[in-house]
Order: C-alpha cells, then sequence, then structure tokens
C-alpha cells in the first residue's frame, strides 16, 4: 500500500493550502520542495503577505484580526470591499477575459477561505501606511487590499509549515518533482530526483502547486516574447514551469495568457531572481505620486491612471517596451515622506540632488534636454486647483499633454530631488493549466478530467490576463489549493 494519499508538488501557499485540507479530510499528506529548506516556500516568501478578500466591514475585519484595539478601530475607516467590487476589478483589470467560472470561485470563496486560514492559525492585521494614509488623525483604506499576514511572507511560509507540522503532513525538501507516474489514465504519484537519485512516490492523488514558469529564461523568451530574457525575476528561482511541463507531458490542457505575466518597476540593478534578505524590497512602487520618464527623457504612461493596485502589474511590461529598458522615478521634496519603505533599502540605485538641472547630470542614460523640457511641460500642465489626497483617487490631473496623469499631479519644483532607476521585475506567469472550478482537477485536451491530478496556484491559467488587483495571488492560491487539497482527498483506490 502506498505511504501517502496525496502527494502535493510545491511548498508554498497554494501547496500548503492543499495540503491542510486534505489533511483535514484524514489524508495522509507529503509536500515535495524542490528548494532547499532555507530557500524554500517560493513565490509566497517573498510577499508582504498582502490578500485580497472580500468584506463588508469593520466586523468581519475584526473577525479576521481579534488583536485590533477599540481606539485602532477609532481612528480607522476600513470601508467594505464587496463581492461585486471585487468582480468588477478582476473584469476590469483583465479587459473581461477572467474566465468567469473560475472568478466566481476566486470572489465567492475569498472570505469563507480567509475564515478557515484563521481558524488555521494564519494571523492578519491590516496594512496600515502602505494601504491607509493618515490624513486628518483617520487612516481611510483604499484599492481594495486591507489585511496582510503577519510577518508578510516569511511569515505567512513559517506558520504554514508549523501548521504542517503539527498536523501530521510530512514535507521533503530539496526533492524536486520530475514526472508523473500514471496506472493507466490515472496518475498515481510522482517521479522524483532527491541528492542526484531519481525515486517513484506513489498516491492516490497529486496535486501540482509549483508555481509558473517566470524562472525558465527560454521559456519566459519563447511565451512572452523576445526581450523578456532580459527582465529580472523578483522571486524564488524554483519556479520553472515544472508542474505546467510534467501535466502537458501526459496530456493536459494549457489555459490563459501565456503571453502574459505579472511584472513591475524595479530597482534597475536587482539581481537575476529574487534575495530573501531583501524580500519584496527591490520594487518601486510610489511612482502615482511623482513621474517616470524614460531614456529620451520623456513621460511614457500614466502614473495617476488608477490606484497603485491597479497599474504596477502591468507598467512593469511597459518599462521593458522603453529604451534601454529602464526609466527613472522622480519626486520632489513635497512627497518624499509618502515614499514606501523599499525606497530605503540599501541596494538602490539612486541619485539626488538640491535642483533639476544637477539632477539631470547624474541621471545616467537619460538626455538631459529632453528630460528637463519635459518637466517643464509636466508643471506647467498640472492643475493645482485641486487639492491633493493619496487616499482618494483626487483627480488632480494635468490639462493638455500628450501623456497625461490623471491624479496626484503634484507639481515638481521642490528641492531636494530624487531619482530612482527601474527595470522590469517579472513575477509570475499568467498561462497555465485548465482546472475544473469545482474540483481544481486538471482537464486533458479533450476537456476530460484527468483522474487523480489537481493544480492550483500560479501554474493555473485563465484567472489574470495582461493585469492583476494587487494581493489576489495569495488569495487565489488559496482558494484553489484548499479546494484542491479537499478534492484530492476523496480519490479512492
Ligand atoms: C516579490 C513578490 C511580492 C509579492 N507580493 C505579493 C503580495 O503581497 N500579495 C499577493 O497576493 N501576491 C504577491 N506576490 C505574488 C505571490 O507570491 C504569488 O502569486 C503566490 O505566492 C503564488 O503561490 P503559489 O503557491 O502558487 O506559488 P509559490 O509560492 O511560488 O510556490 C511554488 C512552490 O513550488 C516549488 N517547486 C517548483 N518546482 C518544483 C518541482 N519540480 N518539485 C517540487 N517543488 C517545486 C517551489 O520551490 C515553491 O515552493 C508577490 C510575488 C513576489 C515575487
Amino acid at each position: 500500500m502506498a505511504k501517502y494519499d496525496v502527494v502535493i508538488v510545491g511548498a508554498g501557499n497554494a501547496a500548503f493550502c492543499a495540503a491542510h485540507a486534505a489533511r483535514e479530510k484524514g489524508a495522509r499528506v507529503l509536500v515535495l520542495e524542490c528548494a532547499p529548506e532555507a530557500e524554500s516556500g517560493g513565490n509566497s516568501r517573498f510577499t508582504a503577505g498582502a490578500i485580497r478578500f472580500a468584506y463588508e466591514g469593520v466586523d468581519d475585519i475584526r473577525t479576521l484580526c481579534p488583536d485590533l484595539s477599540d481606539e485602532q478601530i477609532e481612528i480607522t475607516d476600513f470601508g467594505t470591499y464587496t463581492k461585486d467590487q471585487f468582480y468588477d476589478d478582476m473584469f476590469r483589470v483583465t479587459r473581461y477575459r477572467t474566465d468567469p467560472e473560475l472568478c466566481e470561485k476566486l470572489v465567492t470563496g475569498s472570505a469563507p477561505t480567509m475564515r478557515w486560514l484563521h481558524e488555521k492559525g494564519i494571523r492578519f492585521m491590516p496594512i496600515y501606511g502602505r494601504q491607509a494614509f493618515k490624513i486628518d488623525g483617520r487612516f481611510k483604506f483604499w484599492g481594495g487590499l486591507t489585511l496582510e499576514t503577519w510577518g508578510g511572507g516569511p511569515g505567512l511560509v513559517d506558520a504554514h509549515t508549523q501548521i504542517a507540522k503539527n498536523s501530521g503532513i510530512d514535507t521533503r525538501y530539496s526533492t524536486r518533482a520530475v514526472g508523473l507516474i500514471r496506472d493507466g489514465m490515472a496518475v498515481t504519484g510522482v517521479q522524483i530526483r532527491h541528492k542526484g537519485v531519481l525515486h517513484d512516490i506513489t498516491a492516490k492523488s497529486v496535486v501540482l502547486a509549483s508555481g509558473g514558469f517566470q524562472s525558465n529564461v527560454e521559456w519566459r523568451t519563447r511565451y512572452l516574447g523576445p526581450g523578456w530574457e532580459l527582465a529580472k525575476v523578483r522571486g524564488t528561482r524554483f519556479n520553472t514551469g515544472d508542474g505546467i511541463r510534467m501535466a502537458m507531458e501526459i496530456g493536459a490542457s494549457t489555459y490563459g495568457n501565456w503571453s502574459g505575466c505579472h511584472a513591475v518597476g524595479c530597482d534597475n540593478n536587482a539581481p537575476e531572481f529574487g534575495d530573501l534578505n531583501v524580500g519584496d524590497g527591490f520594487q518601486k512602487h510610489s511612482y502615482p505620486w511623482g513621474i517616470m520618464v524614460n531614456a529620451h527623457g520623456r513621460r511614457f504612461v500614466d502614473e495617476g491612471a488608477d490606484f497603485r493596485n491597479y497599474t504596477y502589474a502591468k507598467y512593469g511590461r511597459v518599462i521593458l517596451e522603453q529604451p534601454d529598458q529602464m526609466a527613472w522615478q522622480i519626486f520632489d521634496a513635497k512627497i518624499t515622506h509618502l515614499l514606501r519603505d523599499e525606497y530605503r533599502i540599501k541596494m538602490v540605485t539612486k541619485v539626488s540632488a538640491p535642483t533639476l538641472e544637477e539632477l539631470a547630470d547624474k541621471m545616467e542614460g537619460v538626455d538631459r534636454a529632453g528630460f528637463l523640457d519635459e518637466l517643464a511641460q509636466y508643471n506647467e500642465a498640472v492643475n493645482t486647483e485641486i487639492p491633493f489626497d493619496p487616499n482618494v483617487k483626487d483627480g488632480r490631473c494635468t490639462n493638455g499633454l500628450v501623456v497625461p496623469k490623471s491624479n496626484w499631479a503634484n507639481q515638481i519644483n521642490e528641492g531636494p530631488f530624487e531619482a530612482y532607476q527601474v527595470g522590469c521585475g517579472i513575477t509570475f506567469t499568467f498561462g497555465g493549466l485548465r482546472i475544473d472550478p469545482n474540483t481544481a482537477q486538471v482537464l486533458d485536451q479533450g476537456h476530460d478530467l484527468i483522474p487523480g491530478l489537481y493544480a492550483a496556484g500560479e501554474l493555473v491559467g485563465g484567472v489574470f490576463y495582461f493585469n492583476y488587483p494587487g494581493g489576489t495571488g495569495l488569495i487565489n492560491g488559496a482558494v484553489f489549493g484548499r479546494i484542491a487539497g479537499a478534492a484530492s482527498a476523496e480519490v479512492k483506490e
């Protein structure tokens, strides 16, 4: 008899949610992680732990954050983020391409899954600072993103690991799944490589939760297109598309936006892959408060088109498309106090100067005359009649520019000035496997269920297209991981 009922490939958030759900049903569960323990946890460990879910008001927040004091509640406007708002965001940012059934599962499953995680022992707290600024003594949350996990991504993965250990789930590190084992049509285990030796592990079912293919430079160039080999990977080096490849080898159907991905502006000199000591610190997400210019010194995108949560994941691609695949973000003294903490890390490509002319001299690779001309035009175009308010889409815009700025347009005219050089940092790929939304079971090319095979998280296609509402990656992995784990535990020999 096989030692395990369910084998889970990966040890990130989706994988552990699948593991907990399968274990709850009494299954004997094994989690396989190709990374060594110190680098385990995939992209989930790199996150800030920001997690999007539908809620009706402060009572829902209180249930998930019982440590919140009355005083904190008193000075905070959590607002609401209804299921309808979540649907609207998903459909709007994906240009109405998100799979309606997958999206419905995601949105309707988000709140119950948060409560389930909380009951399992995952702790949450409000994202003060990043998602709410204190204005007139009160915090107001915006952008549908309100809670993060304690200790960010590392805290989340450590908590998952501990919960798994306590409930009798086995985890094997430095163990790479290399292929699926089948008995007839049914998947009955995985072939693994550990310390250079191949072994077979049999089980009643397998859950693939091994992430996208963003760390596979050849696939990235093949599917996302020329130039993508030049992007930096923000997260784990271990998500090379193995799970997708293994499933395709046995005839799984592929789905979704294979040429699309989540990519952001990140430090131009960030390393090839993410660095766990820096976490998500290479990203540079405060561009809505300033402007971005390319090598010609010209603006190329509406930095204030929407809240940061709804633009950052698509602006990495726009930066990659600029000459020399880079841009500079410019801020003046009026708003540097609003810059996120990632602007203060040690490994940062930053210049500062008391005047714009001196700043221009220091901004490597930028046409000086073009930049100064662009700034003059921009400053002239700012509508100063409308007050600046970072907590709402304030409508403080530019007038008459070819590349408008729709909100938060402040003149850049008070020294000292700061500029940060950014390139494209890829987070994860959008294309992946086709699953049944109710069970997360993988479908074959005829859209029939593949017996014994389930998938969740980044490697599932059809959820995200073109863009992504911030904080949806973790909840996507949690909702479908939980579904996959529960369904995989029901498989009979
Ligand atoms: C810097 C950064 C910040 C982010 N911030 C946020 C945020 O705040 N909120 C949010 O919602 N999302 C965020 N994301 C996105 C989020 O990380 C992902 O969407 C989510 O964590 C994916 O979870 P997952 O379990 O599918 O994949 P992962 O967490 O990446 O897990 C995949 C696992 O599979 C393992 N693996 C791969 N191949 C094999 C194999 N062959 N055999 C065995 N194991 C294998 C990997 O080592 C890893 O453990 C961020 C991502 C990055 C990179």
